[in-house]
């Protein structure tokens, strides 16, 4: 019976059950399109409405932070505070902007003056490439647009050290021309906002998060709010609210319109493949004085801090450190022999990529005299004796520094 029914029921039961199946699978199949073109809908929604935007504007007029270069906006101080914050704080850059353009007022006071003294100036915020950048890029406004910054985009992209988002902050916030900007805060958000969940090293992504930046400030003129004010609300919304890690929604002006919010996402995004990877290092510095006198080096041009003063510095990432190699490496670079005792101080900083743990020893010189190799001639390397004085004024190493402020203690401590 069972058997029949089987039977029976078999030929019923087949076109019903495919009939199901196909019912499911097109119903699964239109909930997954469904999903898909809503996911789609969500990621291509790259025009904002213009609530979002004047909301947003809003919220800046009443949450912006009083900051040297927003109470003047003018191109030469937004570009200087641009290239500065670049991978640096805001609380940090401030001190240095007010003391760098106090010293340096206009494009032109900056091209005439040493790349020490800008050097000096840049002295404890890291990344001198820009003080560099930004010293020849002063001297190319001076040549080419008679000392006055340029205000087309074409002319300002192409001086050193400037990017697409430099140009675009400088023209936008400075003159109010409409050009969208994108660097890591805006970065963040525009994927919040719009959902965007690829990953953020593809060029394909950048691509989308420039037009999404593009639609918002576009969006942004035609409700009547300015690029540079969008722009930099976008930017104050990262560093404030939108931030890496608990993103502070309840309390965001454009949570309505979020894209990943709405599907439980923000935390998750930007989404980024490509992990930082650091790299440990050990290095050592020596403190070789002669009556009174410290011998220092001036960084070669392709040098971690070229132009900048340190002690002779050596990496003994991959050899045993100890006094014997140390002495051999310094007489080789610059003909001093030394003898060397191992302060014990160490300091732990990072470097770019490189976490590095500094040891620091005290040299007395035994025999030979200080000589400057072709090599290092042609690396701009200089060395140098130079007063407790000098040090005071030399631009020099974060490190350097460090050193240089604790160098009595130092000079002075038991050795091992
Ligand atoms: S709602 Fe949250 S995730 Fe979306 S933009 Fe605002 S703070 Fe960022």
């Amino acid at each position: 019976m069972a058997e029949n029914r089987g039977r029976r029921d078999r030929p019923s039961r087949g076109p019903r059950t495919k009939s199901r199946v196909n019912a499911g699978e097109r119903s699964d199949a239109g909930a997954t399109e469904t999903r898909r073109r809503s996911s789609v809908a969500a990621h291509r929604r790259v025009v904002p409405p213009s609530d979002m935007t004047t909301a947003l504007a809003e919220w800046f007029a009443n949450s912006q932070r009083d900051l040297p270069w927003r109470r003047r906006p003018e191109p030469y101080r937004v570009w200087v505070s641009e290239i500065m914050l670049q991978q640096t704080q805001v609380a940090t850059v401030v001190p240095y902007f007010e003391r760098f353009v106090d010293r340096f007022p206009t494009p032109s006071s900056l091209a005439a003056a040493d790349e020490a003294e800008v050097l000096k100036h840049w002295e404890g915020l890291g990344y001198y490439r820009r003080a560099r950048s930004i010293h020849a890029a002063a001297k190319v406004i001076c040549d080419r647009h008679e000392g006055v910054f340029p205000t087309d985009f074409d002319s300002v992209l192409a001086l050193p050290g400037i990017g697409r988002y430099t140009a675009g902050a400088i023209l936008s916030i400075a003159l109010n021309q409409s050009h969208p900007i994108l660097e890591g805060n805006t970065i963040r958000v525009h994927s919040r906002l719009f959902a965007v969940t690829d990953d953020i090293g593809q060029a394909s992504t950048q691509k989308r998060l420039w037009e999404c930046a593009d639609q918002v400030v576009r969006q942004a003129t035609r409700s009547g709010v300015p690029p540079g004010t969008i722009n930099q609300a976008l930017m104050e919304l990262g560093a404030s609210l939108c931030r890496v890690k608990q993103p502070a929604c309840d309390d965001c002006p454009v949570a309505k319109w979020c894209s990943a919010r709405e599907r439980g996402i923000a935390e998750s995004l930007p989404r980024n493949d490509r992990k930082s990877k650091f790299e440990s290092r050990r290095e050592a510095v020596l403190l070789v004085e002669r009556r009174g006198k410290w011998l220092v080096r001036r960084c070669g041009a392709d040098e971690r801090w070229a132009g900048l003063w340190d002690f002779p510095r050596f990496d003994v990432t991959h050899a045993p450190c100890d006094a014997s190699r140390l002495s051999a490496e310094l007489e080789q670079r610059c003909g001093l022999r030394v003898s060397l005792l191992d302060t014990g101080w160490s300091h732990r900083h990072a470097v770019t990529r490189f976490r590095i743990e500094l040891g620091c020893w005290r040299a007395t010189q035994v025999d030979g005299r200080l000589r400057v190799s072709a090599e290092d001639r042609s690396r701009q390397v200089e060395w140098s004796w130079a007063t407790r004085g000098d040090l005071e004024d030399l631009p020099l190493s974060a490190t350097g520094r460090i050193v240089v402020n604790r160098l009595e203690r130092l000079a002075d401590s038991p050795c091992d």
